[in-house]
């Protein structure tokens, strides 16, 4: 069986993802002596979301005065007051130590991430209490710089990672695919984290095009958890002009260029309905995400989006010289990044246009961040042994709702899986492969190309996502996340005999396309479960049938775990060791953040 691998390489730690969560694990791991690899489907500091990112991120204002010496940290947004909005926005149902872990570690790895940046001559904006805009490019720079800096480190790009191999519950390796040769290349590990980011399962996202949930799937067939599944980040996306479909540039526009005032206008040209104090609490705030995407997806439920589903930015009420300072702010801010007149590469020239014209501006929700993932503790551990999740593959932290940062969260749990790891495997010794393991997982891989007649890997893509749009979406019910589910179901059954055009190994993205299509239904399905079972709505999940927040019954997690290749659901409670949970129900998502006796401000 071993002559079946291309290659075979022994090493301590597997990190696996070359973004934010593999790197920072690799280069605290390595620093703890540990051999380490770092492998990632895509190319290390290129890939992943990181590089998609606003660039906003932080950490507490004492921190940032204390342990940073930021002479712009305003010290008065304590940890403690960190703390009380992360639990709040995750609607009470993050795990307070997850929480916890990321407010205490997240000034410390940000303190090696700045002496990165500043080494690798990345120039950040700068704003209170401690915060900072960077381009997602900019902000993967220093990471590599992190990883340039550091020995010990074996890097594989363009590898993906297909399976992670236990015996008794115990890490023995992990299995991976050299993309341009398409040999299967065993690692013989001790340990491996995992830092594959999260799946996406809308066809309507801004995120990059590879999110399919492999180290989540990856984790769940190897024994571990998921969980919080169910609830998945949006925010505004560009719809137009067609070239900029996908961007970003509505959201960071807003953030930036808060001076400008605007009306969201339905098809009709009626203003959408968020009540003034709504308005208040979100714009140019991270709220403004869930808001957004609570009053989009009504109306667009009712029949009401735009021809390419969105909603319309009406920049009227400003004068032309605001809409200059608005755009002066966001230029100011960004043309150390892009093109003076771009947004990432993409030309701004048409938005401008329309903004100056006052044509309003069609723009949608695209999804961006999935809260779920495998469940970890505070330490990144997974109940498998050796087995880590940092980033957003994993859970915890943001519960049913992320306004915190992915970033600080891929970095802080980066930095505690790579040490925890690097110290398991120096107690522990290489345990035996599980012989039957690894050749059933070479018979997957390798076994698709036998199929015959059966639907081709794209076209499953395409399907998981229709299914998820039409069930899973934004505004959901028990009707159409049932019909959801069924369809899943069907394409579970369809991958079993996915079958390829292309009989090559080199090189083939059909194949790999066919790998993760598995991973992602399995995400979808994890996702589409709790989101049955959870009847109420919560951060994230909207039900229309439900639309209560009901802390009585649903301030619980679902947990999935495998069992004889059936996805099994339990409950808990979410860890509230520092903060009591509450009781009683809310009117709806919205309510919930104005109800007084929340105390709430960001
Ligand atoms: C448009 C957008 C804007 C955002 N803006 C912000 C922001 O302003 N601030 C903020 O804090 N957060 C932001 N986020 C969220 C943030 O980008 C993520 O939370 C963060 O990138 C997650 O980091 P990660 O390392 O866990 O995963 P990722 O950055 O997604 O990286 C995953 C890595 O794993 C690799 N990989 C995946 N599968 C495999 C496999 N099977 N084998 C090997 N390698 C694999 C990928 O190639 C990639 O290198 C944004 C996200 C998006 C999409």
């Amino acid at each position: 069986m071993l002559q079946d691998f291309g290659r075979i390489i022994e090493t301590d730690v597997v990190a696996v993802g070359g973004s934010g969560a593999g790197i920072t694990a690799a280069v605290y791991a390595a620093r703890a002596g540990a051999r380490v690899a770092l492998v990632s489907k895509g190319k290390i500091g290129v890939s992943g979301n990181a590089i998609m990112a606003g660039g906003g991120f932080g950490v507490d204002g004492e921190s940032g005065k204390n342990l940073l010496h930021l002479d712009f940290a305003d010290p008065s947004f304590t940890k403690e007051r960190l703390f009380d909005c992360i639990v709040k926005e995750s609607f009470y149902l993050a795990d307070q130590n997850m929480v916890r872990q990321y407010i205490d570690d997240g000034p410390i790895v940000m303190k090696d991430y700045l002496g990165w940046a500043e080494r690798a001559g990345q120039d950040f904006f700068c704003c209170p209490p401690a915060n900072w805009i960077a381009s997602g490019l900019s902000f993967t720079k220093a990471l590599v710089q992190g990883l340039k800096e550091t020995a010990g480190i074996q890097t594989f790009e363009d590898m993906m990672i297909v399976e992670v191999l236990t015996n008794e519950k115990t890490v023995c390796g992990a299995v991976g695919i050299d993309i341009y040769t398409g040999e299967a290349v065993l690692f013989r590990t001790k340990a491996v984290v995992i830092g594959t980011g999260g799946y996406m399962p809308f066809s309507m996202n801004n995120t990059v095009t590879d999110m399919t949930g492999d180290g989540p799937a990856m984790a769940y067939r190897a024994g571990a958890r998921l969980t919080d599944m169910e609830f998945i980040l949006s925010f505004p996306t560009a719809v137009v002009p067609q070239e900029m479909r996908g961007s970003i540039y509505p959201y960071v526009f807003e953030y930036n260029m808060r001076n400008l005032k605007y009306t969201i206008r339905d098809k009709n040209g009626d203003p959408l309905p968020i009540p003034e104090e709504v308005v208040k609490l979100s714009r140019g705030g991270k709220l403004s995400k869930l808001v957004t995407s609570y009053y989009f997806g009504y109306a667009a439920d009712q029949g009401l989006a735009g021809p390419n589903g969105g909603f319309f930015y009406d920049y009227s009420a400003n004068s032309r010289e605001e809409k200059e300072a608005g755009l002066k702010i966001f230029y100011d801010r960004f043309d150390r990044w892009h093109r003076h007149g771009y947004y990432k590469g993409e030309s701004l020239a048409t938005v401008e246009r329309m903004l100056f014209a006052d044509e309003p501006i069609e723009v949608g929700i695209g999804a961006e961040y999935c809260m779920g993932g495998v469940e970890i503790d505070d330490q990144m551990q997974t109940g498998v042994d050796g087995l880590y999740v940092a980033g957003e593959a994993g859970s915890g932290v943001f519960g049913a709702c992320r306004v915190g940062d992915g970033l600080v969260e891929m970095m802080c749990q980066g930095m505690r899986a790579g040490r925890n790891a690097a110290a398991y495997a120096e107690q522990s010794k290489l345990h035996a492969l599980d012989e039957a393991q690894s050749a059933q997982c070479l018979n997957k891989i390798f076994g698709i190309f036998e199929h015959r007649g059966g639907m081709n890997a794209l076209t499953l893509y395409e399907e998981i996502q229709k299914a998820c749009d039409e069930g899973f979406g934004l505004i959901r019910s028990e009707e159409r996340l049932k019909k959801a589910l069924r369809r899943i179901e069907e394409l579970e059954a369809e991958w079993k005999n996915v079958t390829l055009v292309s009989q090559s190994r080199a090189y083939n993205l059909e194949w790999l396309g066919a790998l993760q299509t598995q991973n992602l239904l399995t995400c979808c399905k994890a996702g589409i479960l709790a989101a049955i079972e959870r009847k109420e709505s919560r951060g994230c999940h909207i039900r229309k049938d439900y639309p209560q927040v009901d802390h009585d019954n649903y301030l619980i997690k679902y947990v999935h775990h495998d069992e004889a290749g059936e996805m099994k659901t339990e409950i808990r409670r979410p860890i509230a060791d520092r903060m009591p949970l509450p009781t009683g129900k809310r009117e709806n998502v919205i309510e919930y953040f104005l109800d007084p006796a929340l105390k709430y401000k960001r």
